[in-house]
């Protein structure tokens, strides 16, 4: 059976509070030769907040998640027992990736809130010119995931959107997939599901808070919530969930856009949310986009093709994306599957003619 297939509760330890770094000393104390893969940016920001008395070889990765720096840093760091990687998701799916080549243990301190990954024992591998490769599934799952909410309250904004809108599409996209799913479904299954639901109750309650509160810089009982539903709780529904809880519409209309180059500095999860829109509106589910649409609004995040800087021939570039989106290689058709490019088109239309005082749909 495929590691892919097969249930992944999660890390062996999870730890999230203001100042969780004090935890690192002795939780590696165990280990003989801990070592830390990080970036740059990411290095300092832990420097900043770290504290404890480690003095750990740090080895830096070279931006890409490839299979070649991977074997690089399992070259260099050889003899290590323990891999701590320090970062965001790149960062973190390298030291994964270098821990699994020597069959390591390994501990994960996220230093952004845009994705799983210091959850998941899987990395997304690039090529070194960082064209997508292929998704690795690891044997070990992380000794520990650490996360510092002090360190994580100053991360970069944008990334924490990216990571409220990816996790957001959880519920939708696994809701969608599993509708279409005849007779019971497995427990575990329904175990990733329930938490998919958690997902999506707190970031619709929490996430404004969430925001303001680390536009404040202080982490606030609601932060803390939203941050642990991106990192843990988005993990825990693929680990739970597998085939069930994976991409679907919104991820596919996400692709579709990266044919549209105005999109392009967008972060990931944001244009997922709108994805998230388009796909409830094929699905018949008008009212659950109305019923988002003050979320949107209320946290900012783009919900028309125009809030994306699409501005010139949109008609034409939205037949594009839901061409794209709609064909038999996305994934689309798993929420909804007989949707045709002509039904993604028509509900991106519609969500654009929702939204906004003068909206009047695609024009132009
Ligand atoms: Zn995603």
């Amino acid at each position: 059976m495929r590691l892919s297939q097969v249930v992944r509760p999660g890390p062996g330890q999870f730890l999230c509070e203001p100042g969780a770094l004090k935890y690192l000393d002795q939780k590696v104390a165990s280990f003989t030769h801990p070592v830390i893969i990080t970036g740059e940016k990411s290095y300092e920001a832990f420097q900043k907040y770290y504290t404890g008395s480690l003095n750990l070889p740090v080895y830096r990765y070279d931006g890409t998640a490839s299979h070649e720096d991977m074997e690089r840093l399992s070259s260099l760091v050889e003899g290590t027992d323990c891999i701590v990687g320090i970062g965001g998701g790149r960062v973190l799916d390298t030291a994964k990736g270098t821990a699994e080549l020597l069959q390591v243990e390994y501990v994960t301190i996220p230093t952004v809130l845009g994705t799983c990954a210091a959850y998941t024992p899987l990395s997304a591998v690039y090529h070194p010119d960082h064209t997508f490769k292929v998704v690795d599934y690891y044997e070990k799952a992380a000794l520990l995931c650490l996360m510092d909410l002090d360190l994580l309250v100053e991360s970069p904004k944008k990334y924490f959107m990216g990571g409220i809108g990816d996790t957001l599409a959880k519920w939708y996209e696994a809701e969608g997939i599993t509708r279409h799913v005849d007779g019971q479904l497995p427990a575990m299954v329904k175990v990733g599901l329930q938490t998919a639901k958690v997902t999506q109750q707190i970031l619709l309650e929490d996430s404004k808070d969430a925001l303001d509160s680390m536009d404040r810089r202080v982490v606030s009982p609601a932060f803390q919530r939203v941050a642990e539903a991106v990192v843990a709780i988005a993990g825990t529904v693929g680990g739970f969930a597998g085939e069930y809880g994976r991409m679907a519409g919104a991820h596919a209309v996400h692709n579709g856009m990266s044919l549209v180059p105005e999109t392009h500095p967008f972060e990931h999860g944001v244009k997922v949310a709108y994805g998230v829109l388009v796909q409830l509106w094929a699905s018949g589910d008008e009212e659950e986009v109305h019923r988002l649409l003050p979320f949107f609004e209320e946290n900012q995040f783009p919900h028309r093709l125009e809030d994306f800087g699409v501005k010139e021939n949109k008609r034409e570039k939205a037949e594009k994306i839901a061409a794209f989106a709609a064909s038999d290689s996305e994934t689309f058709k798993l929420a909804v599957p007989e949707v045709t490019a002509r039904n993604v088109y028509d509900a991106m239309n519609a969500v654009e003619s929702l939204s906004g005082k003068n909206a009047v749909g695609i024009q132009g």
